[in-house]
């Protein structure tokens, strides 16, 4: 007989396998594979020869990138720029200083909307952890003071960043999946892959060519008030394209009846409360160079600038399409949308008028 003991222990480490061990899947003409990575689980899926090959030199690049942007690595890059805020100009590698460079593009194209150095705001709310909770106006007025893109200094010739104050922090969360995800998409098209679909997270979504022939990839836009995989916003038919999604869904606690998500306001340090509970960009990556990672932080942005401005902003750019689903349950849609979309949830009015 196994004791009790030892029943539990082979149970213990059978889910443990069962947890870690990513899934894989594999026919003559897809394979597919799931690996969590940057915090979430990462699902590609290639079809044609080469997939495997393919996919897992795509997770070595994620892997690659993690290692260079996360906060949670004390031997990261952004880690190193962070702890020399205020003291010194710290060398990094050409994909980093580019991905900085980008960032603060991105933050005077949304008027400050989107912002790296959301950093010391986001680690006081401690989103997502144990400790989140709601800090006072007073802690909140302090670390505004470190948040600013303007505060962010780049030498060229050096490939240097320094943050200006100390304390201040970068926080590459709202863009590195969108970066990664068209890394994956490189990689995928250098090994002869024409049909894919890249799903990381949930709200870094590429779909390259068709799923077949006559068919596009149906891509299934999460609804912000149901539990992931129970029912979607909306369903849209596409290919070649970038579909980024920000909600205030993920990562939020809850206080008197009031949501305190993980998107930040940087105009008040409070998570944005603008009117928008999720919205999806969908970017042609046929006319939007790095069309995911674009559209990973113009996401992000929308959430913040509201309905209006956010639609204005969609709406303001080449190759660049959206749905928004508003606090008062109105779903606003692009001009170049509706026929790329397949269903909504009926829980949503379409609304027309605010274009
Ligand atoms: P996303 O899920 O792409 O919308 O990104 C949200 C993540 O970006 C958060 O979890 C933070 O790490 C970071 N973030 C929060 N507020 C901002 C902001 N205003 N600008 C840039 N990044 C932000
Ligand atoms: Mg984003």
């Amino acid at each position: 007989m196994i004791s009790r003991r030892k029943r539990l222990c082979i149970a213990l480490i059978l889910m443990t396998v069962l947890i870690t061990a990513c899934s894989r899947i594999k026919d003559k003409t897809k394979y597919e594979e799931t690996q969590i990575k940057m915090g979430t689980a990462m699902t590609i899926k290639a079809y044609g020869e080469n997939g495997e090959q393919a996919v897992s030199d795509a997770f070595k690049r994620i892997d690659e990138i993690e290692r260079l942007t996360s906060l949670n690595i004390s031997t990261s890059e952004v880690t190193s720029i962070n702890n020399a805020a205020g003291k010194r100009y710290v060398k990094v590698s050409p994909e980093v200083f580019e991905l900085i460079k980008e960032s603060m593009e991105l933050s005077k194209m949304s008027q400050g909307a989107f912002d790296i150095t959301i950093g010391p705001l986001v680690k006081l709310w401690n989103f997502g952890t144990k400790d989140a909770r709601v800090p006072s106006s007073e802690e909140i007025k302090e670390k505004l003071s470190l948040v600013g893109y303007e505060k962010i200094k780049i030498n060229e010739k050096e490939s240097s960043v320094m943050l200006e104050k100390p304390g201040m922090m970068i926080d590459l969360g709202g863009i590195a999946k969108g970066h990664a995800a068209d890394q994956v998409v490189d990689i995928l098209v250098n090994y002869g892959i024409k049909s894919s679909i890249i799903n990381l997270g949930g709200s870094n979504v590429f779909v390259l060519g068709e799923k077949n022939k006559q068919e596009l990839w149906t891509i299934g836009i999460q609804h912000p008030r149901k539990v992931q995989g129970d029912g979607f916003l909306a369903l849209v038919k596409e290919s070649d394209k970038a579909v980024a999604t920000s909600g205030d869904y993920e990562r939020y606690f809850m206080v008197d009846g009031k949501r305190y998500h993980h998107i930040i306001d940087p105009k008040t340090g409070y998570p944005a409360d603008n009117g928008i509970m999720s919205d999806s960009l969908v970017l042609d990556s046929t006319l939007v160079k790095n069309s995911s990672m674009i559209g990973d932080a113009l996401s992000t942005a929308v959430l913040i600038l509201g309905p209006d401005k956010g639609l204005r902003l969609i709406e303001s750019l080449d190759g660049v399409e959206g749905l928004i689903a508003t606090s008062d349950y109105k779903l606003l849609i692009s001009s170049g949308m509706d026929e790329k979309i397949e269903s909504i949830s009926e829980d949503f009015e379409y609304d027309a008028q605010r274009r």
